[in-house]
């Protein structure tokens, strides 16, 4: 990172991000997934009924070690662990762990609702300001005169990420970076939309679409759902389209360096060991560690850090250790009917409880009101931008 940022906010990214747009959570992933398999008329073509029937079958085997051992099957990531396991093990075949990733990859395709139905907010701008702002086409005048901005909370944060709603003549000096564990393509098409590239990271990937200037670093710590690695060279690629929205396609496509067919959606397991993903995943995760070292900000977002997930605390802890100018640590949740006065909820508790006493008396904060309402209301405050929002 260049020198002269002194102002630089990481945002942390979980499954509780991406609820609002209709994403599945961990505990509801596979009823959806069952739903959607149900469901004669959903989109899903036989090859892709076959994947979720694999997944499922998978899941009914597993079931009778539960007469000795207790596991949560209906726990997505522990699924997911699971089959990565047996796989590598030989116990599973490849295509078992392929039609979960495939599984995973639908879901989230098919439960993502567009944009029209996602939690709405209104910004008013500065004075003058929209007449020059290069997201005009989105912006009206508003009933009282001044220039408002109505759009979805993802397009705002978007717009925010990308440093629009700042001072322009500040924005040497600030930075945005986003590290995330979700699969789910809503950030990245929300930068789309206001036309930033997000900054994936991977150095040697290949993309399907023309590159533009402007990025904002998205660091996919568990992959993507629009990226795809060959099986036999490893040659990841950046699809320009979701694989699941045409998934006849998809299958048929070539490796773009050693033009053999079979590529498959590059979504790490959340939990166990991850090496078999080190070579591919390092830049990001090296990156995502320098984004946490020179952090001046740091705001977590619906992730409740699992205690099956050791990975991201050391990350946590080795990117802390070298930061010495955090001055906030903001953790948004989703606490229903909020947190009893006097009382800790369980997330809350967890990162108080990893976090050194005198830091989090000065520098914690805990917000319990979900991200569309902390985007709508107390973003600029704690994070002491946005100069073009009145
Ligand atoms: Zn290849």
């Amino acid at each position: 990172m260049p020198g002269n940022i002194k102002d630089h906010n990481v945002y942390i990214l979980g499954a509780g991000f991406s609820k609002d747009a209709g994403a599945p959570l961990i505990h509801d992933f596979l009823d959806r997934a069952r739903g959607f398999f149900d469901d004669p008329d959903s989109e899903l073509d036989l090859h892709e009924r076959s994947q979720f029937e694999e997944v499922f079958r998978f899941k009914r085997e597993l079931a009778r070690a539960r007469e000795k051992f207790r596991i949560d099957l209906d726990n997505i990531e522990e699924l997911f662990g699971l089959v990565e396991m047996s796989q590598r093990l030989g116990s599973a075949p490849p295509a078992t762990r392929d039609a979960t990733v495939y599984l995973i990859a639908k879901t989230l395709q098919l439960a993502i609702k567009d944009t029209g139905n996602r939690p709405q907010v209104r910004i008013g701008l500065a004075t003058g300001y929209a007449s020059q702002a290069s997201f005009i086409n989105y912006v009206r005048r508003g009933p009282s005169g001044g220039d408002v901005f109505d759009t979805d909370v993802y397009t705002h944060f978007a717009v925010l990420l990308s440093g629009k709603y700042d001072d322009q003549s500040k924005l040497a000096s600030r930075s945005n970076a986003v590290i995330t564990f979700n699969y789910d393509l809503i950030l990245d098409d929300a930068l789309a939309r206001v036309g930033i590239k997000p900054g994936y990271e991977l150095t040697d990937a290949v993309f399907d679409e023309p590159s533009v200037e402007r990025t904002v670093p998205l660091l996919k710590l568990h992959g993507s759902t629009n990226w795809a690695i060959c099986e036999k060279c490893n040659q990841i690629h950046i699809l320009g389209q979701k694989a699941t929205t045409d998934p006849e396609m998809f299958r048929s496509r070539q490796c773009a360096k050693c033009q053999k067919p079979g590529l498959r959606l590059l979504l790490v397991p959340p939990s166990w060991d991850k090496s078999e993903y080190s070579e591919i995943m390092r830049p990001v995760w090296r990156k995502a560690v320098e984004a946490l070292k020179t952090a001046t900000r740091i705001c977590v977002i619906g992730y409740s850090m699992p205690e099956s997930d050791a990975f991201f605390k050391f990350l946590l802890a080795l990117g802390l250790a070298e930061n010495d100018r955090l001055y906030k640590l903001i953790v948004v949740d989703w606490v229903p009917g909020g947190t009893p006065p006097g009382q800790e909820n369980t997330i809350e508790a967890r990162w108080r409880e990893m976090l050194e006493g005198v830091f989090v008396g000065r520098r914690f904060e805990f917000v319990p009101r979900g991200f569309a309402e902390f985007i709508r209301s107390s973003i600029q405050y704690l994070l002491h931008r946005g100069e073009q929002i009145t």
